[in-house]
């Protein structure tokens, strides 16, 4: 019973990896090719930046909104990102979608990845990285949103982030744009065809042998 109910839930999949590694823009290709994949949109505390929609981008919340759904247990996860401002992951919205078989997308920092992970651990977790922190850090440079002493911070949590890559299930390197979003389509496919995830499609197949004998 267990295990028939853990194969018509959706996955629960989390593209994570340092600030600047391009985890939004893999994102916004991969949705293109995976169209069926369900984004979650995340609350934050910060202010919309030009441009952002609210419920597309974010949900924009107050500390005191914000607040009122940790108490709830309103979150899957919920971090400070860079000591400054706060994310979290709606937790029902993505209940409510895998329980309907959609596969959902996060889209998160590390430390809220790995509480997934503690939480979901079946979830499919996909560590997206530059191909040297040079290159992370011209990224970083050319965004042109943060200080050097800012730049220089996110060097540091890079690195420490790093150190938890070994953790996830795909480890794929963002040197070329188009490449890393068709490799976390791969990641993606790959998980969908463990066998773990197909006992329905197995069953399925016992099940239609016994009614032709
Ligand atoms: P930004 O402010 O640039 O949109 O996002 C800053 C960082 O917060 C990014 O690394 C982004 O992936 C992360 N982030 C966005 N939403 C969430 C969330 O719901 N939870 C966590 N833990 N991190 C998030």
């Amino acid at each position: 019973m267990h295990a028939r109910k853990k194969t018509e839930q959706g996955m629960l999949i989390v593209l994570s990896g340092p600030s600047g590694a391009g985890k939004g823009r893999v994102t916004r290709l991969l949705l293109e090719t995976m169209p069926e994949l369900v984004l979650s949109v995340s609350v934050t505390t910060r202010c919309p930046r030009a441009g952002e929609r609210e419920g597309a981008d974010y949900f924009f919340a107050t500390p005191e909104a914000f607040d009122a759904l940790i108490e709830t247990d309103g979150f899957l996860e919920h971090k400070c990102v860079f000591g400054q401002n706060r994310y979290g992951t709606p937790r029902a919205f993505v209940e409510e979608q895998r329980a309907l078989g959609k596969d959902v997308l996060l889209e998160i920092d590390v430390k809220g990845a790995l509480d997934v992970k503690n939480r979901v651990p079946d979830a499919v977790m996909i560590f997206l990285m530059p191909p040297s922190f040079a290159v992370l850090e011209s990224r970083l440079r050319q965004r042109g949103t943060e200080s050097d002493a800012d730049i220089a911070a996110r060097l540091d949590t890079a690195r420490e982030e790093l150190k938890s890559a070994h953790l996830y299930d795909y480890f794929i390197i963002n040197d070329r744009l188009e490449q890393a979003a068709e490799e976390t389509r791969l990641a993606i496919m790959a998980a969908r065809l463990q066998a773990s995830r197909r006992l329905d499609v197995i069953r399925a197949i016992m099940e239609g042998e016994k009614k032709t004998c």
